[in-house]
């Protein structure tokens, strides 16, 4: 697996601290706005890696973290005559449904700023008594000079910062580079009590204190979208190398950005599009089939007419689905000849069998480098393709409809190693369907699970055999029995369902 960093502006071959795990920081949301579609393809990206390491098989510590005390939330609070941690739990709840909409993977360990303060004052007295920070007027600096290596992961220069930069001139630093660890308290702000007074921390301790805790450095990826390169990771990993004396993270991944109708998102264009507006016009599978298109370092554009398309193609892969188990389950088309199979058979069952081996060495290799999810969707997208056409004379052989059943597997498989469940209805009009389900399948069919879903499927297999046997009375019971959990069945040209009645 090679993965492009940052660090060393190349592809790497990864090779993790500890064999078979990966240790992961992403940097999370500060709460205080509803997340804009820019940050949804940031978390969604990483979301992606994270699923394909475990996918590969790697154990993933994922740490996300959540900044619930800074400049803005306390500026919004203010405006609001709300306190912060009001202003922080609204948003830090929204933030999670909206991951949990799009299909988001909680973090493993998803720490809290406000909670951390004891890290942070320890990080930041190591760096006071190294002399890589000082104290002025309550606050307290880093001093970038110190650290001879600054620079080095955003490509800049000091001297050219120096000169080039607006930089402001502060009084209260020694040097107009130096960055804040520590604010004093102002009235009104929350605050925790410090060596240095009352204060509360800086963004950029925040991720350095909270990575090092949950992972211990050196931890293998550091990841976040690529406008948090500078300062932002450049600070972090000055903060962190000038206390440990070791590396902090080994591979720096960034997300590239996102324009809408090829322009850049903005409030003063007044294109600024939020998450939670988007999913209640699209399905989340579609947004996410749209994103995966474009490889996450690539810059990506969000247009309706691209998002109709991605909404199109889920469907054709949906429909593709359908036609695949209604084939299978029904022997349409030519009659099935399992002993002897015909030509035809023995080349669909041979070609089909081949298509899927290839679709998965050729996701496993655009995967494998640098995450390309587009070449790994249109390895599927093929798949798919050659599915359709396989079953367009029916099923052919029980060779042949194996190979289909296996060919709708891969596709269901590999679709959701990117998180695009398929099989389950996004939609809200989804049926649940009840647990006395599992409880009917188990009486009239022998059923040892305990998946509504499956119950049912079995239920509805039972019936078919039945019927082609002209076995009513077990018919019969399969519709009775659905039918008193409030179930009707119907026959539809895509196959055999149950709705509520
Ligand atoms: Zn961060």
């Amino acid at each position: 697996m090679r993965l492009y960093n940052t660090l060393t502006r190349r592809k790497e071959e990864f090779k993790p601290r500890e064999l078979g795990k990966v240790a992961f920081y992403l940097c999370g949301p500060t709460v205080y706005n509803h997340i804009h579609i820019g940050n949804a393809r940031t978390f969604l990206s990483f979301d992606v890696i994270r699923r394909y390491l475990e996918f590969s098989g790697y154990e993933v510590t994922y740490v996300q973290n959540v900044t619930d005390v800074d400049d803005k939330i306390i500026k919004r609070a203010a405006e609001e005559g709300r306190t912060v941690t009001e202003v922080a739990e609204e948003y830090t709840t929204a933030f999670i449904e909206v991951m949990h909409a799009l299909g988001v993977k909680d973090p493993t360990i998803r720490p809290k700023a406000t909670e951390e303060i004891p890290a942070m004052l320890a990080l930041i007295e190591c760096l006071v008594a190294g002399e890589n920070a000082y104290e002025s007027g309550g606050d307290v600096y880093f001093s970038v000079r110190s650290f001879p290596s600054y620079g080095k992961l955003s490509g800049r220069d000091i001297e050219q910062l120096q000169s080039g930069a607006r930089v402001e001139i502060d009084e209260r630093k020694r040097d107009p580079l130096d960055f804040a660890l520590w604010k004093a308290a102002k009235p009104g702000e929350p605050s925790w009590p410090s060596p240095w007074g009352e204060g509360r921390p800086g963004w950029h301790i925040e991720c350095s204190a909270m990575s090092e805790r949950y992972l211990g450095t050196p931890f293998d990826i550091h990841a976040g979208g690529d406008d948090l390169v500078f300062p932002h990771h450049e600070n972090e990993r000055a903060q962190s190398e000038a206390c440990s004396h070791t590396t902090f993270a080994h591979y720096w991944l960034h997300g590239g950005m996102l324009t809408i109708d090829r322009e850049k998102m903005a409030k003063s264009v007044g294109n600024f599009l939020l998450l939670k507006d988007v999913l209640e016009k699209v399905r989340p599978q579609a947004l996410r089939l749209l994103m995966l298109q474009t490889q996450y370092r690539s810059p990506f554009d969000y247009s309706v007419e691209r998002l109709s398309e991605a909404t199109a193609a889920l469907e054709r892969v949906e429909s593709a689905l359908r036609n695949l188990a209604w084939t299978t389950e029904n022997y349409a088309g030519v009659p099935i000849a399992p002993n002897e199979p015909g030509e035809r058979a023995v080349s669909w069952t041979g070609d089909l069998l081949a298509r899927i081996e290839r679709t998965r060495e050729q996701f496993v290799l655009a995967m494998d480098d640098d995450f390309n999810t587009a070449g790994a969707v249109a390895a599927i997208f093929e798949l798919v393709t050659a599915g359709n056409s396989s079953v367009s004379d029916g099923v052919l052989s029980e060779s042949h409809r194996l190979a289909v059943i296996e060919t709708a597997d891969t596709i269901i498989k590999l679709l959701g190693v990117l998180g695009v469940m398929l099989g389950v209805d996004d939609s809200e009009d989804a049926e649940e369907l009840p647990l006395e389900t599992v409880e009917l399948a188990r009486e009239l069919a022998g059923y040892h699970g305990d998946i509504p879903a499956e119950a049912v499927d079995l239920l509805l297999a039972l019936r078919r055999e039945a019927r082609t046997h002209k076995d009513w009375a077990t018919a019969d019971a399969v519709r009775d029995g659905l039918g008193t959990l409030g179930f009707v069945i119907e026959d539809t040209s895509t196959g055999t369902r149950v709705v509520r009645r």
